[in-house]
């Protein structure tokens, strides 16, 4: 949260946002408007928090070039929607200096120095790269920065969106988030349906020494028995079922989530399990 915090600070100096604050930083840190410097330099907590943060902000914005001397060659997407560093992984890997601006290749005549000789395709590329370079007009104007994670501009919750998504957004999950009941149910359900709860198979798995197996019928006591093929689990899902009118009763932590597609569809909010109706439990499949 503090660095998404923190963003909103760095897309403000980066658009060149004006005000008591933000000149005292330029007039302290001698920065030029739109620019936060290119490397990292040393300063005051706040500076060096601002520094650690940018570059998670800059990975997220797209850059027009004016003067050039706030946008890095390799790692912004100023040429294209993607920066040189991924479109030309091979090139940026050997190049001399990494982290240098837009203006000082421009001022070296667009000439960047590589660590070996470049093979047939590497010259391909880095010619292809010169020639879109050639194509951009720079200007003495301050380069403008756009913000790539949300249309309407910045927001320090769209950069916190970006930083906490893992990459795989579970739907049934977020449908138990929705559904009106108590946060420790919820939150109970969510541990169900991952298979986390401490049922003595986990339990055994994570090493603990005592007894896995269960209490009333002697099988190995797992997630899905303790909560559903237990025998007196299974009587209490009889009741369950009946009192709902389903037609089978669940057998698996896996159906919870059809059985929250079933509810939110009935719009049902006096009960967490309630009838699926039209696809809801019946269409599922349960057995
Ligand atoms: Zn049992």
């Amino acid at each position: 949260m503090n660095c998404a915090l923190l963003g909103k600070w760095v897309f403000n100096t980066l658009s060149g946002k004006q005000g008591l604050c933000y000149d005292l930083m330029r007039r302290k840190y001698n920065l030029r408007e739109h620019a936060l410097g290119m490397n990292h330099s040393k300063g005051s907590c706040f500076w060096n928090n601002i520094q650690n943060v940018k570059s998670l902000v800059m990975g997220n914005c797209k850059f027009e070039v004016g003067r050039g001397d706030s946008i890095r060659f390799w790692e912004d997407a100023w040429l294209d929607d993607l920066p040189l560093k991924i479109k030309c992984f091979g090139l940026y890997k050997v190049c001399s200096v990494q982290g240098v601006s837009v203006c000082s290749v421009k001022q070296d005549g667009w000439f960047c120095l590589f660590r070996r000789s470049l093979n047939s395709f590497e010259i391909l590329q880095w010619e292809d790269v010169v020639g879109k370079c050639l194509e951009v007009s720079m200007n003495e104007e301050g380069d403008k920065v756009v913000w790539m994670l949300n249309r309407n501009g910045f927001s320090s919750k769209s950069l916190y969106h970006w930083l906490v998504f893992g990459g795989i957004v579970d739907d049934r999950c977020r449908l138990v988030w929705r559904v009106a009941a108590p946060l420790k149910v919820k939150i109970f359900l969510w541990l169900v349906m991952h298979g986390k709860i401490q049922a003595g198979e986990q339990l055994k798995n994570r090493g603990w020494r005592g007894d896995p197996y269960c209490k009333w019928c002697g099988e190995m006591e797992s997630v899905n028995h303790l909560m559903f093929q237990c025998s007196l689990s299974r009587l209490l899902w009889c009741f369950v079922r009946d009192a709902m009118g389903w037609q089978r009763s669940l057998t698996d932590y896996r159906q919870i989530g059809g059985i929250q597609l079933g509810y939110m569809s009935a719009k049902k909010k006096t009960c967490v399990l309630g009838n699926g109706g039209s696809g809801g439990v019946d269409d599922l499949g349960y057995s």
